[in-house]
């Protein structure tokens, strides 16, 4: 597909309609095609749900909350690590059509007081306790009383009065256009913006995700990142069960040991993970051990996909139809994912081409659509476009213009074929004597270093300048640490002087997400404090 214009727009054609269903309806569907196929495995707990079981459970779920005073258009939250409760919960707050308010496993009682707040919510479906987490507490603490445990009594209670009750719907007709979810999102920075998606923004997400890696009902998805984001509830449960496939829980939170057990024992076709899950299985001891023969495919995304990983998740893990895919929250979250029919470049070096039904353009600081091969900030448009944030008319207006465009603050370039690669992101752009440098470039240069395992760039405040560069680097096991002497002259005649980093700081770990993104605010703190202190 040439871009015959040569400019940065493009649209994903298909003879595959949208669905026009909601939540509770396409699990209606796929119950009455694949009743008696599993849908659900904890390996954790050795309990698995076949389609219709699962749909059970949930209606049994939905009747509990809806004898608890849960109505359409109610915000009941969930605060869980993952588990099938999680997942009877996504389902039976749909049935009802009451608004699923996910809620980080990480957050404490400072943000958790905010998204209850700020959300309206009238109950909250929370686990008790996870290792050092003590949920009840923190919800004690903050003196919310509309409170359902996971696993409690009062659970135990409504699940058995339910029992021999048939679901009787909900208490209005929904729409498949309806609010019914809220993610809360930070991405790297900031207050949390509750992104508001409707049925039909991640029914049809997950749906397409699924069909670009050619799910069937005979998939067994593996699934080890967390259900409170996208990447979870979306890509991983509704990707899978729209086409009738499996989802496998192989741990509560992130194991890379657990992950590879559970793809071994329940033969998984498909592992997905952020770049960072993919690192720990493939650096594990044990890692030549497992057999990982029935994985097919599986999706990376959520941050940039390093080209090495990517090959050696080919190449190692079996996963020769793995895709990346990109997008975030706001959009359902994906807009673009690589095809297992591109070539091997396009797979590893890309994030692909926009998916079927939506719009993508690259456009300047003025809003211009720049020509093919220049960079400048992706912009999403579509059926996957958020309503907007839950109560927050001004910071949706910062995002989503007059045109339906989600700005997504991602600096992105596309090329002839259409297929795109992220640069980096603009908040991330330092701007250096008035030259503006993309931090992505410069840590893939150093990335080649041999001593070093891993890196990033960020920009500090520099009198002179405005700004200048400090990397954080990683060195491999038993590398001497890399000095900015040792940096300029690895970069010399390589790199444009004012891209050499200034300052080198040599680290364990970066400070880190839940979901595998850098926390590059907290770096910046860091390394002002750092330098104050020189
Ligand atoms: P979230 O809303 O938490 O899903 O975060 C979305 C952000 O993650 C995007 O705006 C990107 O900056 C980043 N991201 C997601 N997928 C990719 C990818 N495949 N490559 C590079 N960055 C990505």
């Amino acid at each position: 597909m040439r871009n015959e214009a040569q400019i940065s727009y493009t649209s994903g054609a298909s003879t595959v309609q949208l669905l026009g269903r909601t939540i509770g309806e396409v699990l209606d569907d796929v119950t009455a095609r694949f009743g008696d196929r599993e849908a659900l495995v904890e390996t954790f707990t050795g309990r698995r749900w076949t389609f219709t079981q699962l749909h059970r459970e949930a209606e049994k779920l939905a009747i509990g909350l809806q004898q608890l005073g849960i109505r359409a258009g109610d915000r009941v939250g969930i605060w869980s690590p993952n588990g099938a409760e999680w997942v009877f919960t996504q389902y039976a707050t749909a049935m009802l059509g009451a608004i699923l308010v996910n809620v980080n496993p990480a957050y404490r009682t400072h943000e958790l007081d905010y998204v209850v707040k700020q959300s309206g919510m009238s109950l909250l479906v929370s686990a008790e306790r996870f290792r050092s987490s003590d949920y009840r507490a923190m919800v004690e603490e903050i003196g919310f009383a509309d409170v359902l445990y996971i696993g409690s009594a009062q659970w135990g209670e409504l699940m058995a009065a339910a029992d021999d009750q048939p679901f009787r719907g909900p208490d209005v007709p929904l729409g498949f256009d309806d609010p019914i979810n809220i993610q809360y999102t930070s991405g790297t920075t900031g207050f949390p913006k509750g992104a508001t998606l409707t049925h039909h923004n991640i029914v049809n997400n997950g749906f397409f995700v699924g069909e670009g890696i050619s799910y069937t009902e005979a998939d067994r998805v593996c699934l080890p990142v967390p259900l409170y984001h996208c990447f979870g509830m979306v890509m991983g449960i509704l990707g899978a069960h729209t086409h009738g496939a499996a989802i496998v829980l192989p741990a509560p939170v992130f194991e890379a040991a657990a992950t590879l057990e559970a793809v071994q024992a329940e033969r998984c076709t498909s592992l997905y993970g952020v770049p960072t899950m993919f690192i720990a299985e493939l650096a594990l001891d044990s890692f030549s051990t497992f057999d990982l023969s029935s994985l097919r495919t599986g999706i990376m995304a959520g941050s940039t996909c390093p080209v090495e990983v990517m090959e050696r998740v080919i190449a190692e893990m079996h996963m020769t139809e793995v895709a990346i895919c990109y997008g975030m929250t706001e959009t359902s979250p994906v807009s673009t994912m690589t095809s297992a029919t591109d070539d091997i470049a396009a797979r590893t070096q890309t994030i692909g081409r926009v998916m079927p039904h939506l719009e993508v353009k690259i456009v300047d600081q003025d809003g211009h659509v720049v020509p093919v091969g220049e960079p400048g900030e992706l912009c999403t448009r579509g059926y996957s476009v958020m309503l907007g944030y839950w109560d927050d008319a001004e910071k949706t207006a910062e995002v989503i213009d007059a045109a339906r465009w989600m700005h997504t603050g991602d600096i992105a370039r596309m090329d002839a074929n259409s297929r795109l690669e992220i640069i980096g992101r603009l908040k991330d752009m330092v701007i250096r004597g008035g030259e503006n440098i993309y931090p992505r470039e410069i840590e893939e240069f150093l990335y080649r270093h041999p001593n070093i395992a891993d890196v990033q760039v960020i920009g500090v405040p520099d009198d002179k300048y405005g700004e200048e560069l400090m990397a954080w680097v990683i060195m491999r096991a038993g590398a001497a640490p890399l000095s900015v002497d040792d940096i300029r002259e690895f970069a010399a005649g390589k790199l444009t002087h004012f891209k050499v980093p200034r300052y080198v700081h040599v680290v364990e770990s970066f400070p880190m997400t839940v979901t595998g993104k850098i926390r590059k605010v907290e770096m910046r703190e860091q390394a002002i404090a750092m330098l104050a202190g020189i």
